[in-house]
């Protein structure tokens, strides 16, 4: 799996499978289904931390072409959720559609973001999400925005696999679009670590009270480490893969530095990290 996420950490999964379309997808869910068999639906790998074990079950990636078209149609666009979330942005811009240029330089795919509610700095995507086309189980559902629930990295979205979604994007000049876009780039590439493997912020910020990554900071933990894995110096909630981290040196880390924030602090610092698999 550390050729699937961007931590490049985690063992085997014991099938890795990329269907064709929605009617292999369910092939392979009924099959699933019928076996007693787990699943777990991957798009960039972007927010996970495989154990070193791996995954057991089927792993399915979304990444052919019948998941990852988009259509628009006036100001809104319906893609299908395999696609990059930069693809998107792209796409979107060539049509002089804006609305999603805070989710520049945030790696991963549609259905990861939605499931996330991935955002940056204030804004998220689920606020410009107006229907959802997903699996239930081995039924097809679609969902409109009055019917879902998005919070801080947050989804009402967990159980289903997301096929496709329909967001409310606002008329913008490409060029405008481009200009935000890079001076988002460069804000981030100011205060994000991007040199290294990682998952971008390990712990969610708790809510009233300074950020995780100040909170980490004052206790002094810039650049601890444990095996391969170390406390980035750029920014303190980010966790990099100085190059042979696994999966187990990760964890370490993470719960010395959940033992010594509370220790200083008395917060309990929660993860943003979705840990999958076997460690
Ligand atoms: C350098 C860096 C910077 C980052 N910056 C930000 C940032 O600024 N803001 C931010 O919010 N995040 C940020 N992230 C985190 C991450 O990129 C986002 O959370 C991203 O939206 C995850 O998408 P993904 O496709 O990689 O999802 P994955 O990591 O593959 O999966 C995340 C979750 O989504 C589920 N999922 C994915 N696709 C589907 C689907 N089709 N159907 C059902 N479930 C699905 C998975 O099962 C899993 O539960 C950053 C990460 C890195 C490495």
């Amino acid at each position: 799996m550390g050729r699937h996420t961007t931590f490049k950490i985690g063992g085997p999964a014991d099938i890795f499978v990329c269907p064709e379309d929605v009617d292999d997808l369910l092939n392979i869910l009924r099959y699933a289904e019928l076996h007693k068999m787990d699943h777990f639906i991957i798009g960039g790998g972007s927010k996970l931390l495989v154990g070193d074990k791996g995954i057991r079950g089927f792993v399915i990636s979304l990444v052919a072409p019948a998941f990852s078209g988009i259509e628009f149609e006036g100001d809104t666009a319906a893609a299908g959720c395999g696609i990059k979330v930069h693809e998107l942005i792209k796409k979107a811009a060539e049509k002089d559609l804006g609305g999603l240029e805070f989710l520049a330089g945030i790696p991963g795919t549609l259905g990861g973001a939605l499931t996330m509610n991935a955002g940056w700095p204030s804004r998220a995507i689920g606020d410009l999400v107006e229907e959802i086309t997903a699996l239930k189980g081995l039924e097809k559902v679609k969902i409109g925005k009055d019917g879902l629930k998005f919070s801080y990295r947050s989804s009402s979205l967990g159980g289903l696999v997301l096929v496709s979604a329909r967001l409310k994007l606002e008329k913008k000049a490409k060029d405008k679009i481009e200009a935000e876009m890079k001076k988002n780039l460069e804000k981030k590439r100011k205060t994000q670590e991007l040199g290294y493997p990682s998952v971008g912020s390990i712990f969610l910020n708790p809510s009233g009270s300074s950020p995780a990554w100040e909170l980490i900071d004052k206790c002094g933990l810039r650049g601890k480490s444990a095996g391969g894995a170390a406390v980035s110096e750029k920014h303190a909630n980010f966790i990099i893969n100085r190059g042979n981290a696994s999966a187990s040196d990760v964890r370490k880390l993470i719960d010395e530095i959940q033992k010594i924030v509370f220790k200083e602090h008395q917060i309990m610092l929660k993860l943003e990290t979705k840990l999958i698999g076997e460690f």
